[in-house]
């Protein structure tokens, strides 16, 4: 005797703001807005940040001459290649936090390796804004699928942000299908926060125990990140389950830079970023309409990054939302500026392939060929080995066991006839296709 709960929704999830004041602000006064809190964390960052200071040092800049976003093109773009490389000469943070250490509640670890320093008090808004735009509300019982060790984003951004909606969590994590599952089930959960393949492996994997997941479970929102999602998949998902998913794009160094609302019509840039598209080679601002690099500026002051770039491709719209929020938006993200590109939500940069490689002095040549096959990334390692050397069942077993142990990411070894790869091959041939 268990009777289930009818499938209705008490909640309305389509009207409202988590930041109203903000969320739909004129343009003019949000520029205003922008523009006062740039001046403010410029003149913060310039005296707390060792790295930005220098930074502007270099580029003979004061704090003053920085008093607009379009002032903003005067400052280099800092690249995650040069997060890692000033973290290596100055550890922890490379000098770009704006707080001594002893002012942090964690210090997290994510791919690269890059450290992030973490806030005593996470008052970040963007993910916040974006669930309740996506309709998440408070009282909604919500699993957070992604991953809660080392990296911030679940535990830092995720967790926090559905507090600050007013959700109540369980903190579940990556993995253990099948439990994921039942707590769903059990606890009549309504919301999901995790990649789009994890939510199809947990629609699969409730087909597979006999459920039904539109009738057997009550989801009803889903947040989604750190993967493409092609609206082929969306619309799988939203149907698989009966439930609305909405994406947010962002980084872990300065969190969300867009959400989607229920209107779908782009990402809404947060209130607490400055969201700039850029001419990749030369740093000068792209208007509406063109396809740039998106460089981001945090008005965090623990780690008060300013021109981050974030490799990722985008067009920005300013055309009115029907939802009434006055945000600018990134239409979608298009693709990687350079070779670093993301498999499964993380980023494989090509030292990553060089060092797996170099593990092995069988290896001639080498690449890692991304595809797609029923919306999951495959990665595979194309090997050509050297003059001399045979293939075998345990040097195809060693190179994927450090395949996963440097990308931290599945790969399948596939030896090829020397003189296959061309002089000069990319080393991360990326064949994906988002449509
Ligand atoms: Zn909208």
């Amino acid at each position: 005797m268990n009777p289930r709960m009818p499938k209705t929704d008490p909640m309305d999830r389509t009207s409202g703001f988590l930041k109203k004041n903000l969320e739909t602000m004129p343009r003019k006064k949000r520029l205003d807005y922008l523009n006062q809190k740039l001046r403010g964390i410029i003149q913060y960052a310039y005296k707390h940040s060792i790295a930005f200071k220098a930074k502007m040092d270099s580029a003979g800049l004061k704090p003053k001459d920085i008093q607009s976003i379009k002032d903003l093109e005067k400052i280099p773009i800092t690249k995650k290649a040069d997060l890692v490389e000033l973290q290596k000469k100055n550890p922890p943070f490379g000098g770009f936090e704006g707080v001594p250490i002893t002012e942090l509640k964690r210090i997290y670890v994510s791919p690269g390796p890059i450290y992030e320093p973490g806030e005593m008090e996470y008052n970040e808004l963007g993910w916040a804004q974006g669930m309740y735009a996506g309709g998440f509300r408070p009282g909604d019982i919500v699993i957070n699928t992604f991953s809660y060790h080392m990296v911030p984003f679940a535990l830092h951004m995720v967790d926090n942000s559905l507090q600050r909606v007013g959700c109540i969590i369980i903190p579940t994590g990556v993995g253990n299908t099948e439990q994921q599952v039942n707590i769903l089930k059990t606890f009549k959960a309504t919301g999901f926060c995790g990649t789009p393949s994890f939510l199809l492996n947990i629609s699969e994997k409730a087909m597979e125990m006999g459920l039904d997941p539109k009738k057997d479970l009550n989801l009803k929102v889903g947040f989604v990140a750190a993967e493409m999602l092609p609206e082929s998949l969306r619309a799988r998902l939203e149907e698989a389950f009966g439930m609305v998913i909405r994406q947010t794009y962002g980084t872990a160094d300065v969190g969300c830079l867009g959400y989607e609302c229920l209107q779908k019509s782009g990402m809404h840039i947060p209130d607490d970023k400055i969201v700039e598209i850029v001419d990749p080679e030369t740093g000068k601002q792209l208007g509406p309409g063109k396809t740039g690099e998106i460089v981001a500026t945090s008005f965090n002051k623990v780690y008060p990054l300013i021109r981050f770039g974030t490799g990722d491709l985008s067009i920005l719209t300013e055309t009115p939302c029907s939802c009434g929020r006055t945000s600018s938006r990134l239409i979608k993200i298009l693709g990687r500026v350079d070779q670093v590109t993301k498999v499964r939500g993380l980023f494989v940069h090509p030292g990553q392939v060089d060092e797996i490689a170099s593990r092995f002095p069988q290896i001639q040549r080498y690449q890692i060929v991304v595809t797609r096959k029923a919306h999951k990334d495959e990665m595979t390692f194309r090997i050509e080995l050297k003059e001399g050397e045979t293939s075998s069942e345990k040097l195809k077993e060693e190179v994927e066991r450090t395949i996963r142990e440097v990308i931290q990411v599945r790969g399948e070894v596939v030896f090829i006839p020397q003189g296959t790869l061309p002089e000069g091959a990319r080393k991360i041939d990326d064949q994906r296709t988002w449509e």
